[in-house]
């Protein structure tokens, strides 16, 4: 009996084993029949069910069950178990009916019933799914034993379970067959199959995308049609001894699409041989990476230059200059370091807006570095600045020589949408090892002499000297006095006249801010009003010089000589402050006139917030109070804005007086802004006259009012008392007082 039991045993190990390997032939073989299995399961009980159930586990074909379940009839709930254990098989819909029929039949043979067996054929067909079937078989009777099927029956279940075998063994290839070659086709890479000798067997669409050529272009071709020529032999040496020794390769390679186009491709090469390591076909699998490679590139080149102009960033100027440097060191040679800086760029961008802010920094980019030589570096560091590195250079004068060149060529160079545009550089110079002997310092003391070229008027060059530093250390002490200085009443006026052309009388003024620093001595305008409009500041500053003005001119009105004050306001006074508030108050405060004062505002104010600024202005126009246009020339307002103002009178900018007399350009610039606002009904005074002929060309150009050195220079009040008595060529008790 022992002996028994562990032969049929063994017999159905070795026959589950076989199911498991998926031979489902087996039933077929000669040493193993189905009746074997049946028999050896006769005596299942005296095997360890758990050892069974063990073994049986991880089968994944009901064939297997219903083979069982004949066996196994008087034991449905161990059954079940074994059923539970058993991952469900998937049947095609079409498949799923065929069983149903089939198990239909065996509910209804008479014979089932006569022995009271119940066969459950349960199955379930899932929705927009293949069916799910599960056979299970459920005994009335657990326990007694019922004995083996007849025969018919025994032929149906045969006939369930070879169909479930065949159905599920050829869905599964089916499926798996599927996922392949939607793999294959779908798949973005591209899929090149050759045989032993490197002709294409197949490929796929992605293939055809990325190289261009159909199925038809490559069948039978040899793999190289698609070489770029971009690699030397070794490459494809090392590659092919790689693939013979290891089985694969991977990495990048340049090919040639069908257009000619050559492009870089990650590629993957894996040998297929067969069981005698002989060679059946190679695959590859590649990814056109063109636009990778590109956006690597564009990432490395906006790493170290400006996207705007194109050209090298502060990283990569720093590179360039320890280079030069070196070579420096290595040749005896110097580095010329320049800054540059755009005058007055921030009114091409208020006025014109960024697009043409933009162009314009991308001419004059183009116009740097057409001054220089090819070995040379030209770096935007930000904002309208610039930087030049002068490699090698034998002589500082080379350096200036470069610096004129730069300011001439953009004068002349610059036109935005056709429009010539009046551009000007203001650049600083340091030399290397002279004046510094690192990058960073360079940059400092460059910047510094930069600071004194637009302080000594713009479109100007400086190269640095120690007296600079000095200067730029006094500059830091200023943004810290500044705080103290309406406190410590560090601030007085001084008034420069100005003068009607044709009579030569005074007839007007305007008043500048001056600072006494305890420290520094008597400080322009120019060096902390830019400092103040940073913070608010700039408004207490400017509340302050707007009172002082009416209280001083009030009393030059009480005294007899009634004539209008000039005060200057920044474009920042505007932008944050209600100024026909303050302006209404500095004069209801000290009693003056509305008429007696002149606000100078400048084209900024014109153009930008435009409707906010015109509304102030007509306003105080309404008011009694007189405008002017400061600078005029150096901004761009239009016909339109000068006549919505309407302002009384436009001040000529001293840039374009300096020259007038030697410069075309600047003398038809100043008569036709006086022709300008004749026809406009408003008067022209010229600021920064400085000689007898220019005197005489602006007369003569019709210009009615004169302010500058010629006349007379900014004076104290004391002065300026003294300059109003001479005119009246009396002496009125009032201002006699006023001098003391
Ligand atoms: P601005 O209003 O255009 O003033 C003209 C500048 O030219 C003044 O310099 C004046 O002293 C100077 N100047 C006058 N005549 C001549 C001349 O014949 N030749 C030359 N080369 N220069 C001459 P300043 O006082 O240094 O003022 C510079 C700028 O500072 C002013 O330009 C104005 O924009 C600003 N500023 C002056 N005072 C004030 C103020 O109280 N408030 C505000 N917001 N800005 C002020
Ligand atoms: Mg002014
Ligand atoms: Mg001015």
């Amino acid at each position: 009996m022992t002996e028994r039991i562990l032969k049929n045993t063994d017999i159905l190990l070795r026959a589950i084993e076989r199911l498991r390997r998926g031979d489902i032939d087996v039933v077929n073989e000669s040493d193993l029949t189905v009746n074997d299995i049946i028999e050896a399961l006769k005596d299942y009980r005296e095997i360890s069910e758990q050892y069974l159930k063990e073994r049986i586990k991880g089968m994944d074909t009901l064939y297997t069950v219903s083979k069982l379940t004949r066996s196994m009839l008087g034991r449905g709930d161990f059954l079940s178990e074994v059923m539970e254990a058993l991952p469900k098989a998937m049947l095609y819909p079409e498949d799923a009916r065929v069983m149903i029929r089939l198990a239909d039949q065996v509910y209804q043979s008479d014979s089932f019933v006569s022995k009271s067996q119940r066969l459950i054929a349960d199955i379930i067909t899932q929705e927009g799914f293949a069916g799910q079937i599960t056979l299970a078989y459920a005994n009335p009777h657990p326990g007694r034993d019922i004995g083996p099927f007849r025969q018919e029956e025994q032929d149906l279940l045969d006939e369930i379970a070879a169909m479930v075998s065949y159905f599920i063994e050829r869905q599964k290839t089916e499926e798996k067959l599927k996922l392949t070659t939607k793999v294959f086709e779908c798949i973005k890479e591209g899929i090149c199959i050759t045989d032993a000798n490197g002709q294409i067997q197949s490929v796929n669409q992605s293939f055809s995308q990325i190289t261009g050529y159909s199925f038809a272009d490559v069948y039978q071709q040899n793999l190289r049609m698609l070489k770029s020529g971009k690699h030397p032999q070794e490459f494809y040496l090392d590659l092919w001894t790689q693939l013979e020794t290891k089985g694969n390769w991977s990495g990048e390679i340049w090919n040639r699409r069908k257009n000619g186009e050559v492009y870089p491709e990650w590629l993957s090469i894996t040998k297929v041989t067969d069981d005698n390591d002989r060679v059946l076909n190679y695959i590859g699998l590649f990814m056109d990476i063109s636009s990778l490679k590109e956006a690597d590139e564009r990432i490395l080149f906006l790493a170290h230059h400006d996207p705007l102009t194109g050209l090298p960033n502060r990283t990569l100027l720093r590179d360039r200059v320890q280079q030069a440097f070196c070579q420096a060191d290595r040749e005896g040679t110097k580095v010329g370091f320049l800054y540059l800086d755009l005058d007055n760029f921030k009114y091409v961008n208020d006025s014109q807006g960024h697009p043409a802010g933009d162009k314009l920094l991308k001419q004059v980019s183009e116009c740097i570095r057409s001054c220089v030589r090819n070995s040379d570096t030209v770096s935007r560091l930000g904002g309208d600045e610039f930087a030049v590195v002068l490699s090698n250079m034998r002589s500082p004068f080379y350096l200036a020589g470069i610096a004129e060149k730069i300011l001439t060529s953009v004068s002349n160079a610059v036109s935005i949408d056709q429009q010539a545009m009046r551009v000007s550089f203001s650049i600083g110079a340091a030399i290397y090892p002279d004046d510094g002997e690192d990058f960073d310092t360079l940059l400092k003391l460059a910047d510094t002499a930069l600071y004194e070229a637009k302080e000594s008027g713009k479109n100007t060059y400086k190269c640095f000297t120690p007296v600079m530093a000095q200067s730029m250390l006094q500059r830091v002490s200023i943004d810290k006095d500044l705080l103290l200085a309406i406190k410590l009443n560090q601030f007085f006026l001084e008034y420069q006249p100005q003068f009607d052309i044709a009579s030569g009388k005074v007839i007007g003024m305007e008043a500048f801010i001056r600072w006494q620093h305890p420290k520094l001595g008597i400080i322009p305008p120019s060096r902390f009003i830019p400092v103040a409009e940073q913070s608010s500041l700039i408004g207490e500053i400017g509340d302050w010089v707007l009172r002082e003005s009416c209280r001083q001119n009030k009393i030059w009105h009480d005294a007899g000589y009634s004539l209008p004050i000039a005060v200057n306001l920044s474009p920042c006074q505007f932008a944050r402050y209600d100024m026909s508030r303050l302006v209404k108050e500095a004069l209801e405060l000290s009693g003056l006139p509305p008429s007696l004062l002149e606000l100078e505002i400048t084209e900024s104010v014109l153009s930008k917030n435009t409707e906010v600024n015109l509304k102030i202005v007509q306003t105080l126009r309404a008011h009694g109070v007189r405008f002017s246009i400061d600078d005029f020339g150096t901004g761009y307002s239009s016909m339109t804005y000068l006549q919505r103002f309407s302002v009384n009178r436009l001040k000529i900018d001293q840039s374009f007086i300096r020259d007038v007399m030697t410069n075309k350009d600047d003398a038809n610039i100043v008569t036709g802004i006086i022709k300008m606002a004749e026809s406009m009904g408003m008067n022209t005074i010229a600021e920064g006259v400085e000689t007898q002929e220019q005197c005489d060309f602006l007369r003569d150009t019709g210009c009615t009012e004169l302010q500058g050195f010629l006349l007379g220079p900014p004076l104290s009040q004391q002065e300026m008392t003294r300059l109003l008595l001479q005119q009246a060529n009396q002496t009125h008790p009032a201002i006699s007082q006023a001098i003391q």
